[in-house]
């Protein structure tokens, strides 16, 4: 498909390492051989997926004359992280507005992703109950900086629109490209749900190449057909936007919410196991909020013979470890 119509700032500029896990497919012990993209290494301010996205969302910002960027995430949000860091980077300011998912979870003093926020330079933080309803929040702030005279631009929640949604369409045929080099046949993809740009991308890319690997995306936050049917809409809406006849049939999204335990952001016992598992066998950092649920989903879905013996299951890494630092009890207990 082609991509290079779109503006984007070259924030990618290699592709990132496709590897195989041959330690950690034996101590799964379910006859798959698990490989790993390894988007945790993307450029940006300790890697991860919204980097994709943000090439795309930022070249829109400064194209329609954006001086400050305006988004929101959870309180330890990595999206947020990097955001601001590419707004540094473009000499933008940024303003964050985040949603306390947990009640009385933000803390200005937390470790992890909040603790860089500061240290990034955040021209501002404005804290919001969960739930609330967040474009509206930003553009209460977008009112206000305007009437000072700047010109911000808001890019929503995980930069998970058409323009974000296009990162990971390239990161698909990056992928597929990259497994015809090394001569590697995948059969399955595993992707984490969350915003659903990521799942959303990875889609469109996959069907609008004809590739036929099926794609499972585990969710972290809503209920299965939530998740499904806002993956399925973006996906087709970036489809269009590309211009390709391609569509997603329904049938193609799944996107479980069996992995998401007591909700967004709160530990489970099989996401410690899974962050353990990948950081003793294959000396990998996934997070807690997102690559750690991913993963234990993973996990589960082969021990419950998903995939058929002999599978070559890629498991997409979108990054997120600096969160890790902020759940030090959860994984000492
Ligand atoms: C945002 C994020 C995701 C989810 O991606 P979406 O596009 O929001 O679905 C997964 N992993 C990490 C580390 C993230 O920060």
């Amino acid at each position: 498909m082609n991509l290079a119509k779109f503006p984007r700032r070259g924030y990618v500029t290699e592709p990132t390492p496709l590897e195989a896990l041959p330690r950690f497919s034996k101590a799964l012990g379910a006859d798959i051989n698990v490989y790993i993209k390894r988007d945790d290494l993307l450029p940006g301010t300790a890697g991860g997926n919204k980097t994709r996205k943000l090439d795309f969302s930022m070249a829109d910002a400064l194209n329609q004359g954006a001086d400050t960027i305006i988004t929101c995430g959870a309180v330890q949000s990595n999206h947020c992280r990097l955001t601001l860091a590419w707004s540094v980077k473009e000499g933008l300011d940024c303003h964050l507005v985040l949603e306390e998912r947990v009640k009385d979870s933000y803390n200005p003093e937390a470790s992890g992703n909040n603790f860089l926020f500061q240290l990034l330079g955040v021209k501002s933080v404005t804290v919001v109950p969960g739930g609330s309803p967040m474009m509206a929040e930003m553009e209460k702030l977008a009112e206000k900086l305007r009437a000072e005279g700047r010109k911000p631009y808001i890019i929503p929640g995980g930069a998970s629109n058409k323009i974000g949604a296009l990162g990971y369409v390239g990161c698909a045929e990056e992928t597929l490209r990259q497994l015809f080099n090394l001569g590697l046949s995948i059969d399955h993809m595993v992707v984490p749900s969350g915003s659903a740009g990521t799942h959303a991308g990875i889609i469109a890319g996959m069907i609008g190449n004809n590739a036929g690997i099926p794609v499972t995306g585990i969710g972290v936050n809503r209920k299965k057909p939530v998740q499904e049917a806002a993956v399925l809409n973006l996906a087709n809406e970036t489809l269009e936007y590309i211009g390709t006849d391609a569509r997603v049939p329904a049938e193609a999204v799944v996107a479980f919410d069996d992995y998401v335990g007591p909700g967004y952001s709160l530990p489970t016992d099989a996401m410690v196991e899974a962050v353990k598992m990948l950081a003793s066998t294959e000396g990998i950092l996934l997070d807690p909020v997102y690559s750690g649920k991913a993963m234990s989903g993973l996990i589960d879905l082969a021990r419950k013979g998903y995939f058929p013996k002999g599978s070559n299951v890629l498991f997409l890494h979108t990054g997120g470890s600096p969160a890790l630092y902020a759940y030090l009890p959860t994984f000492r207990a």
